[in-house]
């Protein structure tokens, strides 16, 4: 694999990048958030190995630019032990693992592994289905510009459908990923959410997006505003 090492302190940087290609990888570094942004977007790295703490263009700024730009490579954050809020920022940012520091480079060579192993495909920290977006990490959901406020059900529902756009959904698929085993036991619970769901992100703004599909289920359309 390809690793991209974004690390400013040099001693650091260069103990990874040896450690890597001793490991019979190729990795390039990068010392400034700045310079991470164009190699990224110029070379297809299979992973990106992200510390936090750099001066100027910070870490977390770092991985949302590249989500942003339409990078997706795995990215691995090395924090500092005592930085969660850092870590979580990152995680919400569009990161997809971390370190701690001082950490043991066999476990960094396994996370690379396992983050490669499950590729570098689109997953996007902020929902979007034409103009209706929605963020897992902060519970907001929007349409255009409007905030919608949502129950906590009404936002699981809405994110089953996100995670899914254009797909139809039936009933059970649907309470299979928004309620647990101690759902209410009513055959018509997903009919009446889908229905509070329309009241908040549709009728309000003229539209239909999510449409009946007549003896199967729901589905969520794409539609722009
Ligand atoms: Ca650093």
């Amino acid at each position: 694999m390809r690793v991209l090492v974004v690390e400013d302190e040099l001693k650091m940087a260069s103990l990874l990048r040896r450690g890597l290609v001793e490991a019979g990888h190729a990795a390039d570094v990068a010392r400034t958030g700045d310079d991470a942004l164009w190699m990224a977007r110029a070379v297809d790295y299979d992973a990106v190995v992200l510390d936090l703490m750099l001066p100027g263009l910070s870490g977390v700024e770092v991985c949302r630019r590249l989500r942003e730009d339409g990078i997706w490579s795995p990215v691995l954050m090395l924090t500092a032990r005592d930085g969660v809020e850092d870590r979580i920022a990152g995680l919400d940012a569009g990161a997809d693992d971390y370190l701690t520091k001082p950490f043991s480079f066999a476990e960094l060579l396994a996370r690379l592994r396992a983050l490669v192993r499950r590729g570098s495909a689109e997953r996007p920290a902020v929902l979007e289905a034409g103009d209706l977006r929605l963020d897992p990490a902060t519970r907001q959901a929007w349409r255009g510009d409007a905030e919608i406020g949502l129950s906590p059900k009404e936002f699981a529902l809405l994110e089953t459908f996100m995670r899914r756009p254009g797909q139809v959904l039936s009933r059970l698929e649907l309470i299979e990923h928004a309620w647990d085993f101690a759902y209410e036991n009513r055959s018509n619970v997903v009919d009446v959410y889908v229905r509070y769901l329309r009241d908040k992100i549709d009728r309000p703004f003229g539209r239909t997006s999510l449409e009946t599909v007549r003896g199967v289920g729901y589905r969520l359309r794409a539609e722009a505003g």
